[in-house]
């Protein structure tokens, strides 16, 4: 399903109100609101999912490799470390089963407390990672609880098996759970009970709404906590605790945090098959040109609707930034041309070429221009740098009388500082393009009597040279 008005983009959101369809340009996101709005009746959109439109997971497997790369988590990996070199030292030299047993704890709960809010953070699209803080103040200490439990529940559940069928139970009952443990983890971080990270209905409905790609899921998770027991394993046998802690921790938070990136980002990527909400201004790209593209979008749906009053506001609010005046009126002249408006057309078009830097886009603002006179035949800028700028790009013949029509000032604009570049302009047209050297000659003649002085005086004096050289030449060919 595409979008209504965007029919090359795939539609995001739907409307049961209008029974409208809209892309994720089109509709108004608000952060604090549940769902974006649509533009047309203001009711709340529905999600069409977006496991189709984002990246698959699958894909961006190097994305969560550098994920405890970036800034934020790479220093909690440190001060994490920094921790358990601490707690190894103070392990090594006080021999006390208990309060190893406590600190470890702490140590674990630190670890838990980051890797859920990965999860969290990831499953509503926002892959920056968090910082120590933004981790704390999730509430770690319960989740730190709630994991404990899901173990010992599980732990139970494998010895009341054992008691029941015997030895033959173990291995089955653990590779199911370790089948099972990326739905168990996602869920876990996602509703916060225990009750249904355990419930087989929930756990076969989370891997069901993943479908086949749950597969490639839990290999990967599979790998990392094979690797993990290897390092593990190495690590504990060789070395003091004090050098062991801080490797073992550092290892095991660096592959948890990659881990639990994949899962968040799973969660965000099957969100609505999965019962979730999202941010929706995650799934928006944010630089200038998403903006942009986003209240085009805006007025494209108000213009297909013929709503052009709205249309138009959209395009102002737009002009407003000075990053994209241009391309807003340049829109807003169309629109107008389009309604067969002249008054919007000549308000429009005249903020136009008011812009200071028309020379940069000398060649869009003559196809501007054209098409302006085409519809409002007796339109001229009021601003005579414009003019210059426009007539300097009809390099052409068929623009003879256009020119002329430009050149026409009236005595008000005579003042005008840029007139001077105006009669230049006039005369290089006239020069280059009519082949009339006597004409332009006359202007540039008028011109430096008039204005002898000024920023254009040397090109004035050097254009003047050349129509002189080219008419002593003339007679003698
Ligand atoms: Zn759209
Ligand atoms: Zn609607």
């Amino acid at each position: 399903m595409n979008c209504k008005y965007h029919t090359q983009d795939k539609a995001q959101w739907y409307c049961h109100q209008c029974d409208i369809s809209f892309c994720v340009n089109c509709c108004d996101i608000n952060p604090r609101e549940i769902a974006p709005r649509c533009l047309l009746c203001r009711t709340h959109l529905e999600s069409y999912g977006v496991s189709d439109k984002v990246t698959p997971f699958w894909n961006k497997l190097s994305e969560f490799n550098k994920y405890p790369w970036q800034e934020n988590a790479s220093k909690f990996l440190l001060t994490y470390m920094g921790i358990a070199f601490v707690i190894g030292l103070i392990t090594d030299f006080i021999p006390l089963v208990m309060i190893q047993l406590l600190l470890l704890l702490a140590l674990y709960s630190i670890g838990i407390g980051y890797v859920f809010t990965v999860l969290t953070r990831g499953a509503r699209g926002n892959m920056n990672a968090p910082s120590y803080d933004e981790a704390l103040v999730f509430n770690s200490d319960s989740m730190t609880f709630k994991v404990i439990l899901l173990y010992i529940e599980l732990i139970g559940l494998g010895y009341i098996g054992y008691l029941i069928f015997g030895g033959g139970f173990i291995l089955p009952y653990i590779a199911i759970l370790s089948f099972c443990s990326p739905a168990m983890l996602i869920v876990l971080a996602m509703e916060k009970h225990v009750s249904s990270a355990l419930n087989p209905a929930r756990i076969a409905s989370c891997i069901r709404a993943v479908g086949w790609p749950y597969l490639l899921l839990f290999g990967f998770s599979f790998l990392i906590d094979l690797g993990l027991e290897f390092a593990q394993g190495q690590l504990h046998f060789w070395l003091p605790q004090a050098i062991a802690y801080p490797l073992l921790f550092g290892v095991l938070a660096y592959f948890y945090i990659v881990k639990f990136s994949m899962f968040g980002y799973v969660a965000f990527q099957y969100h609505t098959e999965l019962g979730y909400g999202i941010d929706a201004e995650n799934l928006l790209e944010n630089d200038d040109t998403g903006v942009v593209k986003r209240l085009m979008a805006k007025a494209d749906v108000y213009i297909q609707e013929g709503r052009f009053e709205d249309a138009e506001d959209v395009l102002y609010d737009l002009a407003n930034d000075k990053a994209h005046t241009v391309k807003a009126l340049e829109r807003l002249v169309r629109l107008n041309i389009v309604r067969r408006n002249p008054v919007g057309v000549v308000k429009a078009a005249n903020n136009y070429y008011k812009n200071p830097k028309l020379a940069t886009i000398g060649g869009d603002a003559l196809r501007l221009y054209l098409e302006i006179i085409g519809f409002e035949a007796r339109f001229k800028p009021t601003n005579a740098g414009a003019r210059t700028v426009l007539i300097n790009h009809m390099k052409h013949k068929r623009y003879e009388e256009d020119v002329n029509k430009l050149s026409a000032i009236n005595e008000k604009l005579q003042t005008d500082v840029n007139l001077p570049w105006l009669m230049l302009a006039r005369a290089r047209f006239e020069s280059e393009v009519m082949n009339n050297d006597t004409s332009a000659l006359q202007m540039l003649n008028k011109l430096l009597s008039k204005y002898p002085r000024g920023g254009h005086q040397r090109e004035a004096e050097q254009l003047r040279q050349v129509c002189q050289s080219m008419q002593q030449k003339l007679p003698s060919a």
